[in-house]
């Protein structure tokens, strides 16, 4: 008899040893290459847009099995000539019986800055393009009970797994890789600020992702972009710049670390380790409310100085 843990086969290695592209303080004085790929095994690549392309820098998953591949996520250029994504993974796929693999694309959700590059992609013949909204996100992968069950992607020799994970965006999903053991997250969990949209949702994602790796070993975690640099510092929104940026790779503990965090969530910003739990809707209404109490306090000081003005003037005409 074996066990849950012992049913899967250790997981292929691979190196997460690069610096990625940090991008530039002066993009038009430094042009970058606008797409960096990097092998994490023969079978697994890591693309990563160039923070000088797009600020948001995302970090694109392919995963090549020996029927067809699966690529997670497009990123945010949809122009060829700015960044060629769709060369540059077509260029990846191995050929088979005299054609390039066959190639299924996939989305963490649903924000531009994961699937503008879906529109390159869109008249090739051997690309299927997965839809990011919900339902037909759920009904494309067999997702039947959302927010519940697994979804089994097969790439010949090689099984990806994809479960539901809403609360930054309500089609979320992460991606687990039997063959590598890594753990596609997306934007639910990522070296940098996690946009909450909905915690319910999102408490409830951490609990499932937790409990669907219990019985599967997790080589790492990877998310869709990086935030924060090696002195936990996180880069200003927009900054296309990422001096000394810390790993992309996350690990179990830090998502076992996050049901509890967004329990102790003071709705607004919560800095942890390796993550910031913040809302973005919440950050903006105070910083609404924190300018309008500023101007009403400058109103109000203009309107007193002016009436002391008037009085004295009044008092020396007397
Ligand atoms: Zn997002
Ligand atoms: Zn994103």
């Amino acid at each position: 008899m074996t066990t849950a843990a012992q049913a899967w086969s250790t997981p292929v290695t691979g190196s997460l040893g690069v610096r990625w592209n940090a991008g530039a303080p002066d993009c038009a004085a430094t042009p970058q290459p606008p797409l960096q790929v990097q092998a994490y095994e023969p079978q697994t690549v890591i693309l990563r847009q160039s923070p000088c392309a797009d600020f948001e820098a995302n970090f694109l998953y392919l995963l090549i099995g020996s029927d067809r591949a699966l690529l997670i996520d497009t990123g945010a250029v949809a122009d060829p000539d700015r960044m060629p994504l769709a060369k540059t993974v077509l260029d990846l796929l191995p050929s088979k019986d005299g054609a390039k693999l066959p190639l299924l694309i996939v989305h963490s959700h649903g924000h531009a800055d994961h699937r503008a590059g879906d529109a390159q992609f869109a008249s090739l013949p051997s690309v299927r393009i997965a839809p990011t909204e919900l339902p037909d996100a759920q009904t494309f992968l067999g997702l039947g009970d959302w927010p519940n069950g697994v979804a089994r992607i097969d790439l010949g020799g090689r099984s990806v797994e994809a479960i539901a994970t809403p609360g930054h965006h309500p089609s979320h999903m992460s991606f687990y890789d039997g063959r590598t053991g890594l753990f596609f997250s997306g934007d639910f969990l990522l070296p940098g600020r996690l946009l909450i949209d909905d915690i319910d949702a999102y408490r409830d994602s951490a609990l499932r992702a937790a409990e669907f790796l219990k019985a599967r070993p997790v080589a790492h975690i990877l998310g869709g972009h990086i935030e924060l640099g090696l002195d936990g510092q996180a880069y200003p929104h927009g900054a296309q710049h990422h001096p000394r940026e810390r790993p992309l790779q996350l690990s179990r503990q830090d998502l076992l670390a996050l049901p509890a965090a967004l329990d102790g969530f003071n709705g607004f910003y919560a800095r942890h380790p390796t993550f910031i739990l913040s809302n973005p809707v919440r950050d903006l209404l105070a910083i609404a409310a924190g300018v309008l109490v500023l101007l009403a306090l400058s109103i109000y000081a203009v309107r007193g100085a002016l009436r002391r003005r008037r009085q004295r003037a009044q008092a020396t005409t007397r």
